[in-house]
């Protein structure tokens, strides 16, 4: 597995300060906490990661040895908890994390939820962002695209409008926490407070749970969602639509959804941004008296003038027949270069000719190779 750059996990640059760091890290770990985002997979990775990127680089001696050697070889004796938290999937063991001293992460996230630890957020919450990654062909993401995608999301229980409260039922408070939605939690380095389990921080409970989603408020259900693709999407374009991540807990707003887009490459074209490249074969004939010529573009066919003595490797634009600029009106352009292709299986007549031809016209084309 690729472990990701710590500086961009935390989102830095290499020459950050101690306090950037610091900074980008609590702000980081305030969006991911665990407590903040239950059960969700994701975000627990990311808070791992970035925690683990922080545990390093706001350790002078630790980020040197990074600088140096990165990820590999191994950190040395003394390293072992910032190399493998937890030791490998499944397992994320903070008390493997440094706690003594000043400084350490423990002290960082006291100071980042109240001495007294992390009082959890009550109340109506956004839901969680989507991502999905679409893959597109060359063309469709030329001139953009209306289609549907079929994802798995948390959305409001229709019964219970999101509420957990079944039929009769209301919300009472939650008796693990009695109410206050914190829980005491064991040690290790979130050890003081957390979200209490059950009502997941927010202190209370239905008392009939809804039949459909169990008291949950949302429901897994699998959604076709209408998708339009602007034209000009290029490899790693994202698009956003708004509304469509899961939804918000407790009548929170729901999350978007962010579409991530991997475009196919193309045999005859080639972009580089909003500019089209493509190699055409033309005949010698065609080269030396000129020609009108049929193109391939985006949009089907496009004349061509070859003008006469064209050579071989000459580029020739077709203005605005590349892309769609994503951004503002207009296109970019398409470019052709010409490549002359000789007639094979040349017969005695045709041999005859390009004889001819080179004593009519005894040239020397790299004549100019030997000046200067
Ligand atoms: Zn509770
Ligand atoms: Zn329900």
């Amino acid at each position: 597995m690729n472990k990701r750059d710590y500086y961009e996990a935390l989102g830095v640059g290499r020459s950050a300060s101690e306090k950037e760091i610091k900074r980008a890290y609590r702000r980081l770990a305030r969006k991911l906490h665990p407590d903040v985002n239950p059960n969700n997979k994701s975000a627990e990775a990311k808070f791992k990661e970035v925690t683990e990127a922080y545990e390093v680089l706001s350790d002078a001696a630790k980020r040197r040895h990074y600088d140096q050697f990165g990820h590999q070889p191994p950190f040395g004796p003394g390293y072992e908890g910032a190399q493998h938290p937890g030791g490998g999937p499944g397992g994320f063991d903070f008390s493997q994390f440094d706690l003594g001293g000043p400084g350490g992460v423990e002290d960082l996230f006291s100071d980042l939820f109240g001495r007294r630890g992390y009082t959890p957020q009550a109340g109506p919450s956004k839901g969680e962002d989507l991502h999905y990654s679409l893959d597109l062909n060359f063309r469709d993401a030329i001139r953009g695209l209306s289609t549907e995608i079929s994802l798995q999301r948390h959305a409001a229980c229709p019964t219970c409008q999101g509420t957990g409260v079944g039929v009769g039922g209301q919300l009472e408070g939650c008796p693990t926490c009695r109410g206050s939605g914190r829980a005491r939690a064991g040690r290790g380095l979130f050890g003081g407070h957390q979200a209490c389990p059950r009502c997941r921080g927010t202190g209370k409970l239905p008392s009939t749970p809804c039949g459909s989603c169990k008291g949950d408020g949302t429901v897994l259900k699998t959604e076709r969602i209408s998708v339009k693709i602007p034209p000009g999407v290029e490899n790693g374009s994202t698009i956003r639509v708004q509304g469509k991540g899961q939804s918000g807990r407790t009548g929170g707003p729901p999350g978007d959804l962010y579409i991530g887009t991997r475009v196919r490459p193309h045999a005859f074209f080639e972009r580089k941004g909003d500019n089209l490249y493509c190699e055409v074969p033309i005949s010698v004939t065609e080269a030396a008296l000129g020609a009108r010529i049929d193109v391939p573009t985006v949009d089907g066919k496009a004349s061509m003038r070859i003008p006469p003595e064209t050579s071989s490797g000459q580029v020739f634009r077709l203005r605005g027949m590349g892309v769609p600029h994503l951004k503002g009106s207009g296109r970019g352009d398409q470019f052709v270069t010409v490549k002359i292709v000789l007639p094979r299986n040349l017969d005695a007549r045709s041999q005859e000719l390009f004889r001819e031809l080179g004593r009519v016209r005894p040239e020397d084309p790299r004549s100019e190779i030997w000046k200067g």
